[in-house]
């Protein structure tokens, strides 16, 4: 039962919000280290991280007054100008991933934008003429602005936004043979999630990776990798493609980069911005403001500071563990995959009741896909985090099968 204030919220909220999303029931108010609190005072445990946004938790001490300090100085200024965040945070993140140029985002959508118009730009000065050919693959996502939409292999979301940009193939992740038939003369870039995400926690095999990057050796193709949602250390590296030894041409990311304020950014290597987005190619009014760029300094400081990837490389094997004994208890759980702290259990039944009756117990959990349970917790967390989640998820899978 909701309480009366909680009721009058959501009742609101479905008057007042677009009803684009089937929300949980919850009002939640704040939340300290890897624990949410909900209106009522009610404490979750959290799996969910905001999807996957919230590394370092909830009320992270030097974070915060980090921003509160940046609040005090300057929040914003346009790219009119220089800021020292901005600098700051660019110079850590191109030493992180090993790219040269950075441009700063809102959104993980913006990035993905960016680092389309980057890859058809490289092409068109180098060939003197446009028309150019994008590669994605099935089950991928990759945001809901037009241009993000039109490399998401997923028609049910696509649909009725058509026309969307053109030129864009689809291939199947982990099908080199299914990439390859795709490739013509005008192919100019080929995008993917390095860990799918949304399409249902599919981290890229190796040789895949390898054979698409020779393949974009060998005919000048850019390889694009999306790391919105598995990058930031959520795998163990601090960006997934760190585990294959493979390097993408331009990498878009978000989500956990900013820990919480909206930022994303696209990288990319010197090889191609000398032929890519120049002066008036490209623009944001926000994008790459003080205030997000101290947040992404921060985090990246606190990383390194905390050693969080360490961490990640640390509790990560005991959630797989974990995990894997709930998979060879109960039948409706037919497999583990992920990588690091970004997890699935794929289910032979939709997961939509296992997902509340884990919020009813105070757990927050998301599905990837309708059969997917989603593990991406804060980065933090410990083994008795995963020994609570799991105490949990075990009840909740208990009643499922009754
Ligand atoms: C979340 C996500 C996006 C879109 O990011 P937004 O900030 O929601 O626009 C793109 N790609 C991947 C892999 C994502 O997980």
């Amino acid at each position: 039962m909701q309480d009366g204030r909680t009721q009058e919220y959501i009742t609101q909220a479905e008057q007042d919000l677009l009803h684009t999303y089937n929300r949980y029931p919850i009002v939640f108010e704040r939340g300290e280290g890897v624990y949410l609190y909900d209106q009522k005072g009610k404490k979750y445990l959290d799996f969910f991280s905001g999807i996957a946004v919230n590394a370092l938790g909830y009320h992270y001490k030097d974070f915060d007054e980090a921003l509160k300090g940046q609040i005090d100085k300057l929040l914003h200024i346009s790219n009119y100008f220089y800021n020292e965040p901005a600098v700051l945070a660019a110079g850590k993140l191109k030493k992180a991933a090993g790219l040269d140029r950075v441009f700063f985002t809102n959104s993980g959508a913006e990035a993905v934008e960016g680092a389309l118009k980057a890859a058809r730009k490289y092409a068109y000065t180098r060939d003197g003429h446009t028309d150019h050919e994008i590669i994605a693959m099935n089950h991928s996502f990759h945001g809901r602005t037009m241009g993000a939409l039109s490399v998401t292999g997923n028609p049910h979301y696509r649909e009725a936004f058509e026309p969307l940009v053109g030129k864009i193939r689809f291939a199947d992740m982990n099908h080199f043979e299914s990439v390859l038939e795709q490739v013509s003369e005008k192919t100019c870039a080929v995008l993917f999630e390095t860990v799918q995400g949304e399409g249902g926690i599919y981290p890229a095999e190796k040789e895949f990776m390898e054979r698409i990057r020779a393949l974009c050796e060998e005919r000048d193709i850019l390889l694009i990798l999306d790391e919105i949602q598995c990058g930031m250390g959520r795998t163990g590296e601090m960006f997934a493609w760190q585990h294959y030894g493979v390097k993408p041409d331009i990498m878009a990311c978000a989500k956990a980069i900013g820990g919480g304020v909206p930022v994303g950014a696209f990288l990319m290597t010197e090889r191609v911005a000398e032929k890519s987005l120049g002066a008036g190619d490209h623009g944001t009014t926000y994008g790459g403001n003080p205030f997000a760029c101290c947040a992404v300094s921060k985090m990246l400081d606190l990383f390194e500071e905390n050693d969080i990837i360490g961490h990640v490389r640390e509790v990560a094997p005991y959630l797989e563990k974990r995990l894997d004994e709930l998979a060879a208890a109960f039948d409706c759980v037919k497999a583990r995959r992920g990588l690091g702290l970004m997890q699935g259990l794929e289910c032979n039944v939709p997961v939509g009741g296992i997902i509340s009756r884990c919020l009813e117990k105070g757990l927050v959990l998301i599905n990837a896909g309708s059969n997917i349970l989603r593990f991406v917790p804060p980065l933090v967390i410990t083994q008795e985090n995963v020994d609570e989640m799991t105490e949990i998820l075990w009840e909740a899978l208990q009643s499922a099968v009754l």
